[in-house]
């Protein structure tokens, strides 16, 4: 079958809530991919960064090898014996008490609100089904009905209520909002530290310490969401770091499970995820021993392979030659490590068809809303293949000029 037969049959039988690029991919190694005639080219997306570690990585098919023919699942009416050797070593790596595992970035989420509201009524002794969490305009966190019940894009939302209340929106970045909005009621503040679905926004220099100081004065937890910027992606392991900052709860997924299996993950305090009591909350595959044996490995590959470094390093270099393609098209160019957007003018045409563009080129990118073209490849990436981008990158908006 050829690139064209796969497209039509997704579009004829596959619901259609995706608008992908129409590259087939058939295989892929490291930070490269080839589609289904063979045409090879760098992915500069890296699945919404969860294959950080690049795809298909020899460790992970070994462990992923081994573990498969071991054991699979017992879900967690048993235990079994890669589930505390995850948790154990994820708290070591982080500094964290607790763990508690689940699938998708979406369901950790849910878990981190859960845990904010319980420890609302119980500890905060707010209420009973007062609590307010505060979130940010043009947040990403998901697509259950809760997660948007508290996004502000219409596109997620529309004809998908009755939503869950609970939730206060207030201003990215804004202090003076996130103040006038915390009361006695409030449990949390739920944050991304860079908005990456938003367009990769980043909040003003010093507003997360300061959010967080303010959490803190309050009695309010703050919740990070690193589902995306986390695990090395924007040159530390979390990107609160780059601000001193230790959130309450951290939300991870995405690369925990590196391309190969979802995984993720609440990580927090006794005094917080130490209040869940059996039955209270759950998942069937949550913890199960391939998950575990994965995100293992996942987590020895971004050590070992000084990914973190990696993305701080390249990201900034590459960051800073993005700045300098004089294009009357860019209107910024902006991003933390490996995490970059570039954003286009309104006049631009929009971003789809310079990904559209780029993709021919051989380098596979995607727009994230209308004008904004996210650069994130796989944390594994040197300097040369970031160069053979750049040209191609330049390449376009020369033609596209
Ligand atoms: C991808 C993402 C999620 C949702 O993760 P899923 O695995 O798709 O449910 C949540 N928050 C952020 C910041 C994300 O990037």
């Amino acid at each position: 079958m050829d690139s064209k037969q796969y497209i039509d049959l997704e579009d004829r039988y596959g619901a259609h809530n995706y608008h992908p690029l129409d590259v087939v991919i058939s295989k892929a190694r490291g930070i490269w991919v080839w589609d289904v005639e063979n045409r090879k080219y760098l992915d500069f997306l890296s699945s919404y960064s969860a294959v950080n570690q690049g795809h298909c990585h020899p460790r992970l098919i070994k462990t992923v090898r081994s573990q498969v023919q071991r054991l699979t699942l017992t879900s967690r009416a048993f235990r079994n014996d890669q589930w505390p050797l995850l948790a154990s070593e994820l708290c070591e790596m982080t500094g964290y008490d607790m763990v508690l595992p689940m699938n998708s970035g979406a369901e950790a989420v849910e878990t981190a609100v859960k845990t904010a509201r319980k420890w609302a009524y119980r500890i905060k002794k707010v209420p009973h089904d007062e609590a307010e969490i505060i979130v940010c305009a043009n947040n990403f966190h998901g697509r259950t009905v809760t997660i948007i019940s508290f996004s502000t894009e219409c596109l997620y939302r529309e004809d998908f209520g009755p939503f869950t209340p609970g939730f206060v929106i207030i201003p990215y970045g804004d202090l003076a909002s996130l103040e006038a909005a915390i009361n006695p009621r409030t449990a949390a503040l739920l944050i991304e530290p860079i908005q990456a679905e938003a367009g990769i926004l980043l909040p003003p220099a010093g507003f997360l310490k300061e959010a967080a100081g303010l959490c803190r004065r309050n009695n309010v937890l703050f919740i990070a969401d690193e589902i995306q910027t986390g695990l090395g992606r924007t040159g530390r392991f979390f990107d609160c770091e780059y601000e001193g900052v230790r959130p309450d709860l951290v939300v991870v997924g995405k690369s925990l499970g590196g391309g190969f299996y979802p995984v993720s993950a609440v990580l927090g305090g006794k005094e917080t995820l130490g209040l869940f009591n059996p039955g209270e909350h759950g998942s069937t595959f949550g913890g199960n021993p391939l998950a575990c044996a994965v995100a293992r490995e996942a987590l020895r590959i971004i050590r070992d392979e000084n990914m973190v470094e990696n993305a701080a390093e390249q990201g900034a270099w590459f960051l800073e030659q993005l700045k300098k393609i004089r294009s009357r098209h860019i209107k910024e160019v902006r991003g933390r490590g490996l995490l970059i957007g570039v954003e286009l003018k309104p006049e631009a045409g929009g971003a789809r068809r310079f990904c559209v563009a780029l993709k021919e080129a051989g380098l596979l990118c995607k727009e994230t809303h209308d004008n904004v073209i996210r650069f994130a490849p796989p944390l594994t990436i040197r300097r040369k293949d970031l160069n053979w981008a750049l040209k191609r990158i330049k390449s376009v908006f020369r033609t596209l000029a």
